[in-house]
């Protein structure tokens, strides 16, 4: 890379982190962090678990889709002016910073490698085909995927999602949720809701005991519950402590600049930006895009630029997959779920979109 070039640090491989890094490479000296040597299409997880295979596409190596960028495989865990400090003891310095950190969902430590991840999914789908009867945590977005995903698949198996909440994908309307709920029950799922399974007790099937003491039998267990922000390394950053909000994301500036609030050369993209709006992948997307631009902006005039602005979404919009053919959507025309939700959703999860967007095949 030629010494001219500026040095633009991204934090994170994930939907946002990816689609910068990708972007800024023929712009920029672009060096990659990410404690994982692959981009996880999130999008295709429930997926995974009762179909392994897609995991080969879903699963992206980041020296699959960065021709130039350089990827560091590590965590940062702090940022100063001019550099950021990686667990490993790297100094990597940067002209221009973005932090994609997004949110954890699954418990640490992630698997590092696609490879690991690969087996682990595997793992996750014998555990499934042994089980008579499955037993899901969570009744946000990712649990009602993995229920409709086995229901679709394994019509036999008896499955239950336990929820706290009053209603299944509370970040949707009501009227999505009651869809979503009489479909399940339809396809023979037990939906128990305002109750909980403490997810810290050593759970081992068959034998489950709620919050309410209700006794559940199931064979297997899966977790879709609460996400985590990585906000340790923030809070550690002698630049960034400032910037962190009370719900653990960063302060944007109000402008829409995707810039962190006050700070010039950086920027934030994706779920820990504290926007607000509900966190999802495609927004992650369109805040990546706004960076991208801001930065090729900036690289090529740094005074008196006029940047590009992103708007937050106002009215929560989304698709949540039941199986393979059909969805629930809530779009501004209307909430539905049926086959039309899903042609848009279902079939690949947006996977091969993704890698599109990345300049791989989709297939
Ligand atoms: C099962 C599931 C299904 C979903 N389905 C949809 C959907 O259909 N549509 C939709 O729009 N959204 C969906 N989402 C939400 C979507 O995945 C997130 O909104 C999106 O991933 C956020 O993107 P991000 O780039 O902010 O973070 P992520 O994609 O989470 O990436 C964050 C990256 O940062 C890395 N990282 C964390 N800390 C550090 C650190 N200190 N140093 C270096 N790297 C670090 C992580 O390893 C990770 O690679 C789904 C989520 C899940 C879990």
């Amino acid at each position: 890379m030629a010494e001219n070039l500026k040095k633009v640090v991204v934090v994170g491989g994930g939907i946002a982190g990816s689609q910068v890094a990708k972007g800024l490479e023929d712009h920029a000296d672009v060096t990659l962090i990410d404690p994982k040597n692959f981009f996880d299409i999130t999008y295709a997880r429930m997926r995974a678990i009762v179909d392994p295979a897609i995991a080969e596409r879903s699963l992206v190596l980041h020296s699959d889709y960065l021709k130039k960028a350089k990827v560091v495989e590590s965590s940062v865990e702090s940022a100063a002016a001019t550099e950021v400090v990686t667990t490993s003891g790297e100094h990597i310095p940067y002209d221009y910073l973005v932090i994609c950190t997004g949110t954890l969902f699954q418990s640490p430590p992630e698997r590092t490698t696609k490879l690991e991840r690969i087996e682990e999914i595997k793992g996750q789908n014998r555990t499934l085909m042994e089980a008579e009867s499955v037993l899901i945590i969570g009744g946000g977005p990712v649990g009602v995927e993995l229920a409709g995903e086995i229901v679709t698949d394994f019509p036999d198996k008896k499955v239950t999602i336990i929820s706290g909440g009053d209603r299944l994908i509370e970040f949707l309307g009501p009227k999505a949720s009651r869809k979503c709920e009489k479909w399940l029950h339809k396809k023979g799922v037990t939906v128990i809701l305002k109750d909980k399974i403490d997810v810290n007790d050593n759970l081992a099937p068959p034998n489950f005991e709620t919050q309410k003491h209700v006794e559940l039998k199931a064979d297997a267990h899966f977790l879709a519950t609460g996400k985590k922000l990585p906000t340790k390394w923030l809070e550690a950053s002698e630049i960034l402590k400032e910037h962190v909000a009370v719900n653990g994301r960063l302060k944007m500036e109000a402008s829409g600049t995707c810039q962190v609030e006050g700070l010039q050369n950086v920027f934030a993209a994706g779920d820990i930006t504290d926007f607000k709006e509900i966190k999802q992948g495609y927004l992650a997307g369109k805040h990546a895009a706004v960076v991208v631009e801001n930065i090729k902006k900036l690289i090529a005039s740094p005074d008196n630029v006029k940047l590009s602005t992103y708007k937050p979404l106002n009215t929560p919009l989304g698709i949540v997959s039941l199986g393979r053919v059909l969805a629930v959507s809530q779009m501004p025309f209307g909430t539905i779920l049926g086959r039309l939700a899903g042609l848009l959703k279902s079939k690949d999860l947006f996977v091969g979109k993704t890698r599109e967007a990345l300049g791989l095949k989709a297939k």
